[in-house]
């Protein structure tokens, strides 16, 4: 029995020394792709619901890997979070973005608004202000077409800090989503407290929204909780016009997902943008 146990720990030992190597490897490959210029933005179309006019575009990293093609964010964000690389990677979005919308914005693409991911690291560590200040005047475009989208975690934190932070940023013309609402921890409070304008409500339950009566109740709810308190509302994950017909009945007021467009490099966004037809 005793030495089973031995082999048995050895063999974790194997397994977590090897998922460390791994992590390692990882690490060490996100930073030679960052100064190789193997990330790119795509871009996912948002929609307004009742008019369905083209209103925004969510900022969505990849990593076009020489050999592996395109990698999402889902394999090399938690790595580049724990490992601090998330910072300069989330200084390169916030600055590849800004400049993308002043290309688009040079080409008569206009009103746009470019919706873009910051990570916790980058909230809590780093003069989040300044980064964006920069972004914005060094590419000149009208900060309240950026939107920045934070989680419900990143506000949950720390309270004085957290207010002071969305303050500084609401200050420089920004707007302020919640993304993935519904899903954190979350106190309802800092919805009021904080200078927030926008929930993104998670794809979750969008999902669930023609499935039966207990998903179109929640989705309702939050709906209905945002504009009590002058929010709009942005779902996610929407696939089927079933979907788009329900939020619409319940007030939200834009869309995104896969029904409208999927995340597009930035020539076929530009492409979306001409061939695109509100209906
Ligand atoms: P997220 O911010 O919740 O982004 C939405 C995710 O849902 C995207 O996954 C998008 O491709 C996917 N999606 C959109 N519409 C649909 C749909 O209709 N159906 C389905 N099944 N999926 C849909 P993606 O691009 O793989 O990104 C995953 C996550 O990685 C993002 O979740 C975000 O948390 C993170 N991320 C992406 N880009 C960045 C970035 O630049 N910085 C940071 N910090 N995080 C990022
Ligand atoms: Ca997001
Ligand atoms: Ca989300
Ligand atoms: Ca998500």
């Amino acid at each position: 029995v005793k030495r089973r146990t031995d082999e048995r720990l050895g063999f974790f030992d194997a397994a977590m020394s090897y998922a460390v190597t791994e992590r390692l490897t990882l690490e060490r490959s996100i930073k030679d792709a960052l100064k190789a210029g193997q990330f790119e933005l795509f871009y996912q179309p948002q929609v307004n619901l009742k008019t369905y006019a083209l209103v925004g575009a969510e900022a969505l990293i990849r990593w076009r890997h020489p050999e592996l093609g395109i990698i999402s964010p889902d394999k090399f964000i938690p790595v580049a979070e724990e490992s601090g690389l998330i910072v300069p990677m989330g200084t390169w979005v916030l600055r590849t973005a800004c400049r993308q919308l002043r290309i688009w914005n040079d080409m008569g693409i206009r009103g746009l608004r470019i919706g873009i991911n910051v990570s916790g690291r980058q909230f809590h560590e780093h003069d989040l202000p300044d980064l964006v200040a920069d972004a914005i005047s060094e590419s000149g475009v009208n900060p309240t077409h950026i939107d920045l989208e934070l989680t419900e975690s990143m506000l949950m934190a720390d309270g004085e800090g957290t207010l002071k932070m969305l303050r500084a940023l609401a200050k420089l013309g920004v707007t302020l989503s919640i993304d993935d609402f519904g899903t954190g921890y979350s106190s309802l409070a800092y919805l009021k407290r904080f200078p927030i304008n926008t929930v993104k409500i998670d794809r979750a339950f969008v999902k669930d929204l023609d499935q039966d009566e207990d998903g179109r109740v929640i989705a309702n709810a939050i709906i209905s909780l945002a504009h009590s308190l002058s929010l709009k509302t942005i779902a996610e994950g929407v696939e089927t016009e079933a979907q788009a017909a329900l939020l619409a009945r319940h007030g939200c007021d834009e869309i995104q997902g896969y029904m409208i467009g999927r995340p597009l490099t930035v020539a076929d966004f530009t492409a979306f943008t001409s061939s695109y037809i509100a209906r």
